[in-house]
């Protein structure tokens, strides 16, 4: 559903992506495993329509080609970010959070089934609809980012590290209802550090060093290869 190909970005002359490819299906999570620097934000950054990619590259939606275009074109052919760090308005409620969400011309009509489906997946969201959002713990906010993200309609759901500041009993529960989003048909791609956690409930992998992708698979086949385990695992 989202195919990525041949994805070069430069930032003045420093190259933070060097011909990257990766393919995101229907209902299925993807996770970019990969070093601090090796270039996982800026992959969804330019996804997402933030940064410019490099003349030559392929991104596919749908069978549509968006490279270049306007973040709010590309949200209008159905893909949404999770940037990290959330960026949630921590001065209005949880409701008033995700009804932002629904800018998109996709997203208006079905504006409130689309909640209802949130406030399903995020039971403590529709608990404290009303709560100001900077008054929720991390575990909270990082739902009401992805709940606000979801309520554009999206295809493809992108997250940069949600796990960052989360404990490892909030990051089960959170990479959880990811895999409860995907049950609806939404394709995942999950920026992580968290290799571990992230590898479990992943149906396929990509490793970035450097600008390149270095490797890819079956989740449960990076969890087991030395390689992965040594860079990423811990050595465990
Ligand atoms: P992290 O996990 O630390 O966010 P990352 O894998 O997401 O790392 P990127 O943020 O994509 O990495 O950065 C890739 C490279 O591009 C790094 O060398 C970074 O310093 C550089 N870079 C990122 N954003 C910019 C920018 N706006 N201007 C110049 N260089 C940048």
């Amino acid at each position: 559903m989202l195919e990525v190909r041949n994805l070069a970005v430069s930032y003045g002359r420093h190259r933070a992506l060097e011909g990257v490819s990766v393919r995101v299906d229907k209902g299925e999570i993807c996770v970019i495993l990969g070093a601090n620097g090796a270039g996982k934000s800026t992959l969804l950054k330019t996804i997402a329509g933030m940064v410019k990619p490099d003349a030559g590259a392929d991104i596919v939606i749908n069978g549509k080609a968006i490279a270049g275009m306007k973040p709010h074109r590309i949200v209008e052919e159905g893909i949404a970010l999770v940037p990290e760090g959330r960026g949630i308005f921590g001065e209005l409620s949880v409701a008033e959070n995700l009804q932002l969400g629904a800018f998109a011309t996709r997203a208006r009509k079905s504006e409130r089934e689309t909640l209802d489906l949130i406030y399903r997946l995020f039971p403590k969201l529709a608990e404290r609809k009303r709560q100001m959002a900077r008054t929720m713990s991390g575990g909270e906010q990082q739902m009401v980012a992805i709940g606000r993200a979801l309520m554009s309609k999206p295809d493809i759901l992108m997250l940069d590290e949600p796990s960052l500041g989360l404990s490892p009993i909030l990051t089960k529960e959170l990479f959880k209802s990811l895999r409860q989003v995907a049950a609806t048909g939404v394709g995942i791609l999950l920026v992580e550090q968290n290799a571990k956690q992230s590898l479990a409930i992943a149906d396929r992998g990509y490793l970035v060093e450097n600008g390149l992708v270095t490797g890819e698979g079956k989740a449960s086949d990076l969890a087991s290869d030395p390689a992965v385990v040594n860079a990423y695992l811990g050595g465990t």
